[in-house]
C-alpha cells in the first residue's frame, strides 16, 4: 500500500546553480510530480507564459496573497517577491499527488519550518569558481552583482546541512536523474503493508 498523502519535494540552492534548469529538464521527461507553478512580481521574460511559468502578478495583488495566508512561503529576490500557492500545493497532497517546488534557499526554509516531512534537495555547484562562471555567463549582471551573488552563494551554500540530500550540478542529466532515484527512494521509505 502507498501512502494515501503525496510527498512534497522541495528544490533549493544558490543563485546561479542551475535550479530551473534541471526542473525543467525533470518535467520533460516522464514524471508524475505537479509542478508547483509560482506567483512572481517580477514581469515575464520573453516567451514566459502567464499560468504557466508563473503567475504574474502586481506588488499589490501579491502583498494580498500574503495578507490573506494564501502562501506557503514567500521571498524577496533582486527586488521582486516569489511565492508558493497554498491552496493547489495542499489540494496535490491531500489527493496523494507528489508536488515539486524550485524555489530559493529563504522560502525553502520557510517550507521547512510549516512542512517538515518535506524532502529538501540541495542542489550545489560544482565549485564556487564554477558558480561564478555560470553567472558571468548568463550575461545579465555588472561586475558588482555578480560579486553580491557570489557572496549570497556562499552563505547560501551553508544553509546545506538543513536539506535531506545535496546534488551536486556537474552535468544536467546527471543531476536530473539524481534527483528522480531521490523521488524513488523516497517512495520506497514510504511503502507500507
Ligand atoms: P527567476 O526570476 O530567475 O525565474 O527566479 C529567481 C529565483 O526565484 C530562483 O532562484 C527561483 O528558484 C526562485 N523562485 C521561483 N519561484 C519561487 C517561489 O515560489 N518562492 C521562492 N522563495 N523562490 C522562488
Amino acid at each position: 500500500m502507498i501512502d494515501e498523502k503525496g510527498i512534497l519535494f522541495i528544490l533549493s540552492g544558490p543563485s546561479g546553480v542551475g535550479k530551473g534548469t534541471v526542473r525543467k529538464s525533470l518535467f520533460e521527461k516522464d514524471t508524475d510530480l505537479k509542478y508547483s507553478i509560482s506567483m512572481t512580481t517580477r514581469p515575464p521574460r520573453e516567451g514566459e507564459v502567464d499560468g504557466e511559468d508563473y503567475f504574474f502578478k502586481t506588488k499589490e495583488e501579491f502583498e494580498d496573497l500574503i495578507a490573506n495566508k494564501q502562501l506557503i512561503e514567500y521571498a524577496q529576490y533582486v527586488g521582486n517577491y516569489y511565492g508558493t500557492p497554498k491552496e493547489y500545493v495542499q489540494q496535490q497532497l491531500d489527493a496523494g499527488n507528489d508536488v515539486f517546488l524550485e524555489i530559493e534557499v529563504q522560502g525553502a526554509l520557510q517550507v521547512k519550518e510549516n512542512f517538515p516531512e518535506g524532502v529538501f534537495v540541495f542542489l550545489i555547484p560544482p565549485s564556487l569558481e564554477d558558480l561564478k562562471d555560470r553567472i558571468i555567463g548568463r550575461g545579465t549582471e555588472t561586475e558588482d552583482l555578480v560579486t553580491n551573488r557570489l557572496a549570497a552563494a556562499k552563505e547560501e551554500i551553508e544553509m546545506m546541512d538543513y536539506y535531506d540530500y545535496v546534488v551536486v550540478n556537474d552535468q544536467v542529466d546527471k543531476a536530473v536523474q539524481t534527483v528522480q532515484s531521490i523521488v524513488r527512494s523516497e517512495h520506497c521509505k514510504r511503502e507500507r503493508v
